[in-house]
Order: structure tokens, then sequence, then C-alpha cells
């Protein structure tokens, strides 16, 4: 089964230790390897100059026409400032079912003050498991704590784990199940 690629595309440059702390929840959470990619690319198009901000849908499709080949799932992972046309900012974005994710830092930035390191690196894992699992086909949640539960703001994020729930977890086995498959070709056309 293919691996996930975490991708730091910022402005600034990867900070190791926080990559490193969202490596090793994503790999505990969906039991999958997550190689760390440092490509140097970066989205040329995504800035919008009138909002002053970068349009994650745009950093989505460059994503699923850069990622590396081998590459099951991308997550990229930035400090600039995200928006969809609708909304003021996103913490990220994903694609259903998809093959691209990404999180920003800009906005899960705190008020008790910058160096509050840990505070970020458990939010920025709990939006980057969450943007994942709408890749592995997994929807909004209602329980309360999930980690798929709609946050909108940061009292929302704060206020979940980073863990799915039950359901979501038994979900999420299904639909690996049929990846698996899927990926490894052996069953081309399903029989029942
Ligand atoms: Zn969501
Ligand atoms: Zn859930």
């Amino acid at each position: 089964m293919r691996d996930i690629y975490l991708w730091w595309i910022g402005a600034d440059a990867a900070d190791g230790r926080l990559l490193a702390a969202v490596r090793s929840v994503v790999e505990r959470t969906f039991g999958r390897g997550v190689h760390v990619w440092s490509g140097r690319d970066r989205p040329a198009d995504a800035f919008d100059p009138r909002r002053q901000q970068h349009s994650s849908t745009r950093i989505l499709q460059w994503l699923v026409d850069r990622r590396p080949a081998e590459a099951h799932k991308v997550l990229a992972l930035t400090d600039v400032d995200l928006f969809i046309p609708i909304l003021t900012f996103v913490f990220g974005e994903a694609q259903l079912d998809g093959a691209a994710a990404i999180v920003s830092t800009a906005r899960l930035r705190t008020n008790h003050g910058s160096s509050n390191v840990r505070l970020l690196t458990t939010r920025l894992a709990k939006e980057c498991v969450h943007e994942l699992g709408h890749t592995f086909g997994l929807l909004h949640c209602d329980t309360p704590g999930c980690v798929m539960t709609r946050s909108v703001n940061l009292i929302e994020v704060d206020a979940k784990r980073t863990t799915l729930c039950g359901a979501c977890e038994a979900r999420y086995r299904e639909l690996r199940e049929k990846d698996g498959h899927h990926e490894q070709g052996t069953h081309p056309h399903p029989r029942r």
C-alpha cells in the first residue's frame, strides 16, 4: 500500500520538529507510512492579490499535478493564509476521496503568544488528520470530540481530539480495505 507524502510548501523554512510531530500522529491514526517530502516547487498562481491570501482550491489542483508519482496521498503544509471564495479563511481543504489536502499554520497560531509551540503542534495535527480523513472518504462527524467534527474557529479546534471516534475509525477501516484491493489491482471487476 502506497504512502502519504507530507510536503512543506510554506514561505518560510520548514520546521522539522513540527513536521515530525504531525508525521507521527498521522502514522498512528491511519496506520500508514508517512514520508516527509522536500520538493522545492511552490504553487505559483494561488495568490489572490485582492484578498492577500492563497486559494486553497488552486493549491489542491497544483498538488495533484505535482505530487510524486509514488504518493498515494499528498498532504501539504504551509504558513500562508488560505481561503475559499465563500469564507474569510480556511484552516485547510481536502479533496473528498481524492489525493490531495492542504493545511495552514497561519490561523492556528494563538493569541497566547507565538511561543506556544505545543498548542500549535496539537492544532496542526488535528487539522491534518481531519483533512486527510476527507481524502480517505470520511465525512464530517457529529460525535463531540471526534477529529472529523467540523471546526470553523480555534475554540472548536481546541475542543476536539486528534483521534477518530469509534464510528469514523470503523468507517476508515472499511474504506481502506476497498482502497487496498483497488490499489493492488487484485479485484479489477469485483465479483459478488
Ligand atoms: Zn472537514
Ligand atoms: Zn467521528
